[in-house]
């Protein structure tokens, strides 16, 4: 079976089909370190800042179609049921009506309402500006990944939305790989689905327990992303390097590689 985009092998993991001689390439190489696994939310993207705006002008949407309701209540029971509920439930808009006790007959217009301004702020979704400049430099000698938590179809659309999927080599999600990132086994599955060894690998994500400290348990190296805007860019950190950016990326790996003598470079293109 082969569609348009992937050049896919039963039996094997799904290849973009224009990366297998880059694929050669790097494989060949001497690089200590090849594989660079990104996390996805507050780390490609402001994950944190686009919910907030998402739930934003949904609320607003309901209020703008005639609900009673003062914005900062809306949004407290809104934030008490997805706390409640998992941020993958969906049905939180029927919940928050129910609380507010809106007859079941105008429910349907008002979760339309919020579903439609949703999903517009959905058209907005764009990565954090070093992305793509760093991702298509990276290429040059690593080969790179997707790592996250959550729905496999949601994490796809984020990074479809975002005009990216084809900087990757392959997307790993949770729930297609039936494990979670606190389980160490969820990166020692994407190490051995990739053919590398642990130490071969870099992990970048924002969270210190899923990115950092059971990606580290499975042998990998890991490099703590503190965006300024994200919620967890505060706190303690057992990662080899922590970085801001992903434009301090490529020094973090020199410096990991010199540290561990993997093989002491002065530039990547000496790796
Ligand atoms: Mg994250």
């Amino acid at each position: 079976m082969k569609s348009p985009l992937f050049g896919f092998k039963k039996g094997e993991h799904l290849i973009i089909r224009d990366s297998e001689i880059r694929r050669k390439r790097i494989f060949a190489s001497k690089r200590p370190i090849r594989h660079l696994i990104f996390d996805l939310d507050d780390n490609l993207f402001p994950s944190t800042q686009f919910s907030n705006m998402a739930r934003r002008n949904a609320l607003n949407a309901m209020i703008e179609f005639g609900l009673d309701a003062k914005y900062e209540e809306l949004e407290k029971m809104l934030l008490d049921i997805i706390g409640k509920r998992g941020s993958n439930y969906t049905n939180h808009f029927d919940l928050l009506l129910k609380r507010l006790k809106v007859p079941v007959h105008y429910h349907a217009a008002f979760i339309a309402a919020a579903v439609r301004a949703y999903h517009n702020t959905k058209s907005t979704l764009t990565p954090y500006p070093d992305v793509h400049r760093n991702l298509i430099s990276l290429r040059e000698n690593f080969l790179l990944y997707v790592a996250s938590d959550g729905l496999a179809v949601k994490q796809w659309d984020k990074l479809i939305r975002m005009g990216i999927p084809f900087l990757f080599d392959d997307v790993f999600v949770s729930e297609t790989l039936r494990r979670k990132k606190e389980q160490p086994a969820f990166y020692t599955g994407i190490v051995q689905t990739i053919g590398a060894k642990p130490e071969e690998c870099v992990m970048v994500g924002d969270r210190e327990d899923r990115d950092v400290v059971s990606a580290k348990k499975a042998g990998l190296f890991a490099v703590r992303m503190r965006r300024p805007d994200s919620k967890y860019c505060e706190g303690k950190t057992v990662a080899d390097e922590d970085i801001k950016s992903l434009d301090e990326l490529e020094a973090a790996i020199m410096r990991i590689v010199n540290h561990h003598g993997l093989k002491p470079v002065a530039s990547l293109l000496d790796i």
